[in-house]
């Protein structure tokens, strides 16, 4: 199915609401029924037929066939934030006495997810590097029920190779579970390198505007239906038909903003990359990257997130670095209109604002729709503040 296809029509059937050509909002928690006999068969089908909108909801519905198609996944179920969706998609396939394996520095709440709301419930875990392939076959148990990928993660970039990990995952009947938030659905497809289950935030590329917080499950029937039936519905994180709507708008310019995104990165990557005042570039399609082969393998693009080390000695002069760039503004998160910086000082625990994986020097910066000329002017400016 082609790209444009799956966004501007699929799953809209537009003489079911007065052949608007834009889905409308059915902002309703509940549905009527005309029969008890008609009531009694839909409550068998509570995942496509609208009861309550904790379960299925219409504009909701034309969403979850536009991301299921997205990945090439058979079905997806959409979550009222990244961190639920992940939640729910473990949670399904672990009980008490099993073990999971991560990747180390996953994204922070990933992370709180499997040491600690899991361990609470006696699942076992192991954190490891997952840049190679042998650390997954040593840490496997036979009580191992599931590998958390994250590739690229999205503070420092490091890639696991997905056909490997997958293929290592099935012989020993392990479910794999990606977060892909990073290529967004358009530069990865993990299903189709032999991954059980896409996982994404939507709060970032497909959301796209910073104005909305979902995410997003992609995989099988099977397992979309086994995570709907407890997970989902217990924790009920729900999209709001709203956001819904929202991220349907979002992904008609998906590819757009993608492209546009692509373009500016590359004119900022190839400015700061030789920056003396640049000490290292963390971007998996720079050439220098220690992955790099694996990341031409896997993945079509590398978006517009990347990090730097600043050649500085003392975290004053990364905050007077930050202070003074103005196009790019200091946040969290990633992925909209707006360019983005963070300093990992904000978050180091230990002296001088550092952890072993975030050294002082370490900025994340989030390339948005702003022009790349423009950016790389700001960039310069705040560089001559600290030369
Ligand atoms: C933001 C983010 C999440 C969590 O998504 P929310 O929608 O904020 O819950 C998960 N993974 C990555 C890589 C993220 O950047």
């Amino acid at each position: 199915m082609d790209l444009s296809y799956i966004l501007n029509h699929l799953g809209e059937d537009r003489d079911q609401y007065f052949d608007a050509v834009t889905p409308p909002i059915i902002q309703s928690s509940n549905f009527t029924f005309k029969s008890v006999a008609h009531m009694r068969e839909m409550l068998k089908s509570e995942m496509d037929y609208p009861l309550y909108t904790r379960g299925a909801n219409p504009t909701v519905a034309i969403l979850r066939k536009k991301l299921a198609a997205l990945e090439n996944a058979e079905d997806a179920w959409v979550f009222s934030s990244g961190s639920a969706a992940m939640t729910a998609a473990v949670m399904a396939q672990v009980e008490s006495g099993d073990h999971i394996i991560c990747i180390k520095n996953p994204y922070s709440w990933t992370k709180n997810l499997v040491e600690v709301l899991l361990a609470k419930f006696n699942v076992a875990f192991s954190f490891i590097d997952g840049t190679s392939v042998a650390n997954f076959e040593a840490a496997i148990r036979p009580e191992t029920k599931v590998i958390l990928l994250e590739s690229p993660n999205s503070i420092t970039f490091e890639i696991q190779d997905l056909k490997a990990v997958a293929s290592i995952a099935r012989s020993k009947g392990i479910t794999t579970i990606i977060d892909n938030s990073y290529c967004s659905p358009l530069y990865q497809k993990p299903l189709d390198m032999g991954i059980d289950i896409v996982m994404h935030t939507a709060s970032k590329y497909l959301g796209g505007h910073s104005d909305m917080v979902a995410g997003c499950l992609m995989a099988s029937k099977e397992h979309i239906h086994h995570i709907f039936k407890s997970e989902y519905m217990t924790l009920g994180a729900t999209i709001s038909p709203h956001d819904a709507w929202l991220m349907i708008r979002s992904l008609r310019t998906l590819p757009i903003r993608m492209e546009r995104t692509l373009q500016s990165t590359s004119k900022v990557i190839d400015f700061i990359k030789d920056h003396p005042l640049v000490e290292r570039l963390y971007y998996p399609f720079d050439e220098a990257f220690p992955q790099y082969e694996l990341a031409k393998a896997q993945m079509d693009a590398a978006p517009g997130l990347f990090s730097i080390l600043l050649r500085v000695d003392e975290v004053s002069q990364v905050e007077k670095f930050v202070d003074s760039l103005k196009l790019f503004i200091l946040a969290v998160s990633w992925g909209g209109y707006e360019s983005l910086v963070l300093p990992m000082c904000v978050t180091g625990d230990s002296e001088n604002y550092q952890s072993e994986h975030k050294p002082f020097n370490l900025i994340r910066f989030s390339i948005g729709m702003d022009d790349a000329d423009a950016l790389i002017e700001d960039l310069k400016q705040a560089f001559g503040k600290i030369s």
